[in-house]
Formats: structure tokens, C-alpha cells, sequence
């Protein structure tokens, strides 16, 4: 019987297990024995027993864990002491970074790992249900818009009273891909009034579709890769990008940025020129923080006040700042994954690499990098 195992998870800012007490009795279903670490639910509010419940054994230790599996599932990329603890031939399954991990990808590599990187799930309709990404995005354009309401000193609904009118809060989204529509849909059920814009013409008609309105700026020529990711501006077009979004971020009272270019860095759209034009007291939440900013002097895990009084919150993992469903999600997503592949006669995954999804996330496996993308680097 193969074994999976699910550490608990070592980043300081990490608050999500890649385990639920719900999908840990699923793959026991499977024919699989699942593992979990002590604590591995613990900041997810998933406690031991109720992992212990749905048919799940507890270890001690991560090396106890690591020792016995055949499949790992983990949230972050695993550290060089993981690595060490991992036996030749499990299969690996986590987010991984590999664009800005290269090293890593060669150890794991090396040490006979097959490793799947959630990052490279494809985006097509047959994946949806295994699309971390997705899942953990549409959570995180969640909690901007909450955890904006909260910093601000205004409400988000118009409100019409004997003592007097309150206008609606003015949300401004940039970058409308999972998060930004998560994003245009909490605001407009809390009552604000939104607009959004992404360089991706087709989002228009979705912007629309939410209640909210489409800020049009004309670039030429944007368009989208064939897996829907926005291609990257020139510098000429970000500039003219700017000078339409300081029209609308000065009559916002809330701009949350989503605007992220798959595999590089963020393009950073709004510059203190178009900060200083904003009006005190406005809150910005920048979700492409982690991955180099689309505000300039936003500080990741920060809440940096600019001068003329904006609120800059660049706040870490903001996909586990619900952990309690981000883990429900994410567990789905792992168990998705493991089912699709999962061949129930003889127990096992099944490494089809003929098949269009798992060509395109498996990045290691027998000692080779596989991925063609990330092979020979
Ligand atoms: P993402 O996180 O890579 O980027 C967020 C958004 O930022 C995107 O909409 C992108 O167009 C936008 N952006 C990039 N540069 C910008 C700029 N300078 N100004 C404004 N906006 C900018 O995107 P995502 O949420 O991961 O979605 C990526 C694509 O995958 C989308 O087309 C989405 O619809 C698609 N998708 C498809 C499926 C499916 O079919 N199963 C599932 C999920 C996502």
C-alpha cells in the first residue's frame, strides 16, 4: 500500500496545510495510508484528532513522516533539510517557483525525485479542479477586499439615513484575472462601487458581466499567451498604462493591484507620481507583492503610509489569510490531482506522460529534469 505524507509546514508566514481531515478519509478511500505530521493542521484550525477521525495516523516528527512516504504533499517548496530526509523515487507534490528555483529543481533531480509543481498545473477546463493557483487566488482577492474595509475609515455600502447620506466606497481593481474577479464580486456584494482594468481585452466583457465598470485605456497591440497569461507591456505602453490609472486611483478610495506576468517579476504600474495623486486616507492593497510589486514602496508583510497619507498594505500570503478554507481548498486541489492519476488497480500513480497535464507540471523524474521548459538550465 503506497504511503502519503503531509509535513507540517516550516515557512514562518505559512498558515495553510496541504492536508484536510476531509481529503486525508478520500485517499484513504484511494487504497492510500496517509501520514500527517503532529500540528500540521494547527494554524488551520484542523486539529490532530480530527485528522486521527477520518482514518489518518499522526507522526511525531517530519522525519518519521518523509522515512515512510512514497507521496509527499506539501504547501511550500520544500528546504534543503526536507531534501535530505526524502527517499530516492517519491513523488513530490507542492508549489515549487521553479522559474526562480533552478538549484532546487537539479537537487530534486538528482535525488531521484519526481516532483509536480502546482504553479504548472495547466489552466484548462479539465485541470480546473486540481488548479491550486485558482483556488488560492480567488482567496486571496477575497481577503484584499476585506482586509481593506478593515484599514479604511469610511464604509463600502451607500447608506441613506435620517442623519444623512453616505456616498458608496470607490474600489478600483487592477489586473482582473481569478483574485481581480473575486475581488470586483466581494466589493459590489458589500455595496461599493467599482471599476477595473487589466491589458487583457477579453476581461472587459467579465468586468461588465460583475456590475462594475471597465476602464478602457487604448495600448495597441496587448493581447494574452496561449495559456491566458497577459504578455508583458513595453516600456512605453506601461507608461501610458500609469497616466490612465492616476485618473482612477485619485477618485478611489480602495485600488487593489492583482496585475502579475506568469513566471517573471510584476510590472510595477503605480509610481509615486501616480501615489501622490491619490487622496489621504485611501488604502492600497498590492497582491503581486511577493513577486516584486506593482506599487512602488510596497513592502511585503508591511503597512507602509506615504506621505500624503495612503495606506500601502503589502501583506504575505494573503491566500492563507483564510486558512481554514484555503487548506480545504488546496487539499481538494492535491487530491484532484492524485485521483486523475491514480490507477486503482494497481494501486499507484500513474505517470502518463503522454497526458497534456502532467506533461505540463511534472518537472523532475528517474534523475532527470523532464520539463522542457526547465530542462538543461
Ligand atoms: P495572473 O495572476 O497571472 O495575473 C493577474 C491579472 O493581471 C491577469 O488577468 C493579467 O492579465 C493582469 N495583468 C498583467 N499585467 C497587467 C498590467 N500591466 N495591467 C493590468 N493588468 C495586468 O492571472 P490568473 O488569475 O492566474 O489568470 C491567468 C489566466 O488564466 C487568465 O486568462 C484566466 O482567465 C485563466 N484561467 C483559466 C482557467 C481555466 O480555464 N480553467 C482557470 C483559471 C485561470
Amino acid at each position: 500500500m503506497k504511503r502519503l505524507f503531509a509535513p507540517k509546514e516550516t515557512h514562518p508566514a505559512e498558515t495553510r496545510a496541504a492536508i484536510a481531515p476531509s481529503t486525508a478519509k478520500k485517499l484513504i478511500d484511494l487504497g492510500i495510508e496517509v501520514i500527517v505530521e503532529k500540528g500540521a493542521g494547527q494554524k488551520s484550525d484542523y486539529s490532530d484528532a480530527e485528522y486521527i477521525s477520518s482514518g489518518a495516523n499522526i507522526v511525531d516528527d517530519a522525519k518519521t513522516g518523509y522515512n515512510q512516504a512514497d507521496i509527499v504533499t506539501r504547501v511550500r517548496k520544500p528546504e534543503a533539510e526536507d531534501l535530505a530526509m526524502l527517499k530516492a523515487g517519491t513523488l513530490h507534490i507542492s508549489f515549487l517557483d521553479p522559474f526562480n528555483e533552478t538549484e532546487l529543481i537539479n537537487n530534486l533531480a538528482s535525488r531521484d525525485i519526481a516532483a509536480i509543481s502546482l504553479e504548472m498545473i495547466p489552466r484548462s477546463t479539465l485541470a480546473q479542479k486540481m488548479d491550486a493557483l485558482s483556488s488560492q487566488a480567488n482567496l486571496a482577492g477575497y481577503a484584499a477586499v476585506t482586509l481593506s474595509a478593515d484599514r479604511m475609515t469610511k464604509i463600502l455600502p451607500m447608506m441613506m439615513t435620517p442623519s444623512g447620506t453616505i456616498s458608496p466606497a470607490r474600489y478600483f481593481i487592477i489586473g482582473v484575472g481569478v483574485a481581480g474577479l473575486q475581488a470586483i464580486a466581494t466589493a459590489k456584494r458589500l455595496g461599493a462601487r467599482v471599476e477595473a482594468f487589466d491589458t487583457r481585452p477579453v476581461v472587459e466583457e467579465q468586468v461588465k458581466s460583475l456590475g462594475a465598470k471597465f476602464v478602457k485605456v487604448d495600448l495597441g497591440d496587448t493581447g494574452q499567451t496561449d495559456q491566458g497569461y497577459a504578455k508583458e507591456l513595453t516600456p512605453e505602453q506601461l507608461e501610458k498604462q500609469r497616466q490612465e490609472m492616476a485618473k482612477a486611483c485619485a477618485r478611489a478610495d480602495v485600488v487593489i493591484t492583482t496585475a502579475k506576468l506568469f513566471g517573471r517579476k510584476a510590472p510595477l504600474i503605480l509610481n509615486k507620481e501616480v501615489l501622490d495623486q491619490m487622496q489621504a486616507g485611501s488604502v492600497l492593497v498590492d497582491l503581486a507583492v511577493e513577486s516584486g510589486g506593482n506599487v512602488e514602496g510596497s513592502k511585503v508583510g508591511e503597512e507602509v503610509v506615504t506621505e500624503n497619507g495612503v495606506r500601502i498594505l503589502g501583506l504575505e500570503n494573503l491566500e492563507g489569510y483564510y486558512p481554514k478554507d484555503a487548506t480545504l481548498m488546496l487539499a481538494s486541489n492535491f487530491y484532484n490531482l492524485i485521483e486523475h492519476f491514480w490507477d486503482t488497480e494497481a494501486k499507484d500513480f500513474k505517470y502518463d506522460t503522454d497526458d497534456e497535464i502532467l506533461k505540463g507540471c511534472l518537472i523532475t523524474k528517474d534523475g532527470t529534469v523532464v520539463h522542457e521548459r526547465f530542462a538543461g538550465k
